[in-house]
């Protein structure tokens, strides 16, 4: 019985799309198509592709172009930052590395844009180096044929993956290997209704023979963010804001204002913060803002609370806090979940931050 190398090499030799970069192994070429794939259709790559190497038909010709028509270049295809990485990478290979591009993983890994998937096509692919190439499709094709039926995303089932690849390419064709399991993955092995009857795996599929194609690979549902509720306390004192440095793990060393959790009540906040040593009344409101963290959404009210009195050196210091002038506040670290409560200080304290917040 043929190995699951050999029957995938085998098919790929008969079923391989001829693409305009898999006509060479030239590591530029393999690196300019990797990136162009990168979020892009094959189709719509192609067009891309020859125009570019027409325009820049090697490493040099790409380092010396202006960003400017780099970008040009690549306009319409999206996602511009590939193009700034493109062209930095360029510079580095030229400057770096002679113009030769680095043959080893992890030479690929250490220029600008490449990240370990397209490190491991061009090692593979362009330098025969037997290194795994693992995106989305692959992940796909090997959860179906070897069976995972945990979260794709957790880590130890990406690494039993890896080493379930990393078996494969004992083979003297570790780039054709890489290739042929991204192939399988695009035209037979796909999201809905993979073509299993085409499928050089199939009598060795698992899902195939469970029956479960489609419901592989498992995504558990991430746990939506938590809304939480904010007063943003924007406490001012004789042309002074109250600013306070954060000492919890989020933010941590960034200045905010007065935050409320929990609490958006105008009354209640003014009540809060009279317990905490504020003397304050509330003003009016300011306006609303949203934040979008990772795990969390501050949904934000700004307040305007006038101090009536200099809090106590001892109720300022529990709260890590001072009143800042308009220079002083201009001048701190303050995240972005701030800047809109950020432009509001500015304009009840003095003037408009310039710049970045
Ligand atoms: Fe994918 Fe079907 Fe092939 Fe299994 S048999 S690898 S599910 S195409």
């Amino acid at each position: 019985m043929p190995s699951p190398t050999q029957l995938l090499l085998t098919w790929y030799d008969q079923n391989k799309r001829d693409l305009p970069w898999r006509r060479d192994k030239d590591p530029y070429h393999i690196w300019l198509s990797e990136i162009m794939l990168q979020q892009t259709r094959v189709e719509a790559v192609k067009g891309y592709y020859a125009r570019f190497l027409a325009l820049f038909p090697d490493v040099q010709a790409l380092a010396d172009a202006s960003t400017e028509d780099v970008l040009k270049a690549w306009e319409g295809l999206g996602y511009y930052s590939r193009a700034r990485n493109l062209h930095k990478a360029a510079k580095e290979v030229t400057d770096k590395w002679q113009g030769h591009f680095p043959d080893t993983y992890d030479g690929l890994l250490s220029l600008p844009g490449v990240g370990p998937y397209t490190a491991g096509a061009i090692a593979s692919i362009a330098f025969d180096r037997a290194v795994p190439a693992i995106d989305g499709n692959v992940y796909r094709v090997m959860s179906r044929f070897q069976g995972v039926r945990e979260d794709i995303a957790a880590p130890s089932v990406q690494k039993t993956i890896r080493q379930e690849v990393v078996q494969l390419l004992n083979t003297h064709r570790p780039g054709d290997l890489n290739q042929a399991l991204m192939e399988l993955g695009a035209t037979v092995c796909t999201p809905t209704s993979p073509k299993c009857d085409s499928c050089p795996w199939q009598s060795l599929c698992d899902a195939f023979s469970e029956g479960d194609m489609e419901q592989l690979p498992v995504h558990e549902k991430k746990k939506p963010p938590k809304i939480i509720p904010m007063a943003v306390g924007m406490v001012t004192y004789n042309r002074k804001i109250l600013v306070s440095k954060r000492n919890q793990k989020m933010l941590q060393g960034m200045y905010v204002f007065t935050l409320l959790e929990d609490e958006t009540r105008p009354e209640v906040c003014q009540d809060l913060l009279n317990e905490m040593g504020l003397r304050c009344s509330f003003v009016k409101k300011l306006g609303e803002g949203r934040h979008v963290f990772t795990h969390r959404v501050w949904e934000m009210e700004y307040l305007h609370f006038e101090l009536s009195e200099l809090p106590e050196d001892a109720v300022l210091s529990s709260m890590n806090a001072f009143l800042a002038d308009a220079s002083q506040l201009a001048a701190l670290p303050i995240p972005s979940a701030m800047k809109e409560a950020c432009n509001h200080a500015m304009k009840l304290i003095g003037r408009e931050k310039n710049g970045k917040s």
